[in-house]
């Protein structure tokens, strides 16, 4: 059994698949920290986000992998556990840009899909149903109004003490919406045979009671 839930930056998407994989006994895989840690290390060698050819190149030299423990999902670049360093906004904007590239998407394509062949997944991105599990008994997409994923994410930086603004968080998640939504390859959109779920006016609670209803129906 495979739930694959798509939908922008700030749905909500990863608290909701990790407390659905939490009731289900499924694992949560969250695929932009994949995304996330190639950036990470494009920012810690000073490699042009909007150099498609040395991005390509620099490909060659980085080796993704994932954990997953009873503490949730490891991500290890190059060996080490980059977990708790990926979470920033310059690592989701350096994330975004370069997911478009084609030979990053190719270089973490096989790892999603492998990792939900071996297990019961609830995994979450932007091109899951679409993509990467195009099989999976369970799509959702998950989406929120703008202003309700800014003040979203904004309430999550300012708990872990990063000092924000709230308009540039929502400029930069509209901004994150367009570059998603209008790439070439696996752009951000809604696969035909999921569930929109828009979860503005939801409860976590709520959305997750639909996702698990929607997956035992399945
Ligand atoms: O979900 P998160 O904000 O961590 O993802 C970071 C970036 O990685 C996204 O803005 C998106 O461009 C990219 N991504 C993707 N495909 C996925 C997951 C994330 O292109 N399946």
């Amino acid at each position: 059994m495979n739930i694959a839930i798509d939908g922008p930056a700030g749905a909500g998407k990863s608290t909701v698949a990790k407390r659905v994989a939490g009731e289900l006994g499924m694992i949560y895989v969250d695929t932009g920290a994949l995304y996330r840690a190639i950036a990470l290390y494009l920012l810690n060698h000073a490699i042009d986000g909007d150099d498609e050819q040395a991005v390509e190149a620099a490909l060659k030299g980085i080796r993704i992998e994932m954990k997953h423990d009873a503490e949730g999902q490891h991500i290890l670049l190059n060996g080490d556990d980059v977990t708790g360093n990926i979470r920033t906004e310059a690592v989701g904007n350096m994330a975004s840009k370069t997911s478009a590239y084609g030979a990053v998407r190719a270089k973490l394509l096989s790892l999603q899909q492998d990792i939900a062949k071996e297990n019961d997944v609830v995994m979450d991105g932007r091109d899951i149903g679409t993509t990467v599990l195009p099989g999976a008994e369970v799509k959702i997409f998950l989406t929120a109004s703008v202003e309700v994923r800014a003040k979203r994410r904004y309430d999550e930086l300012t708990a872990k003490g990063e000092t924000c603004d709230f308009d540039r968080i929502a400029a930069d998640i509209a901004a994150r919406d367009e570059q998603d939504r209008t790439r070439a390859l696996s752009p951000l959109k809604q696969a035909e045979d999921a569930y929109l779920l828009d979860s503005s006016g939801f409860t976590i609670d709520e959305v997750v009671a639909e996702i698990i209803a929607r997956t035992k129906a399945a």
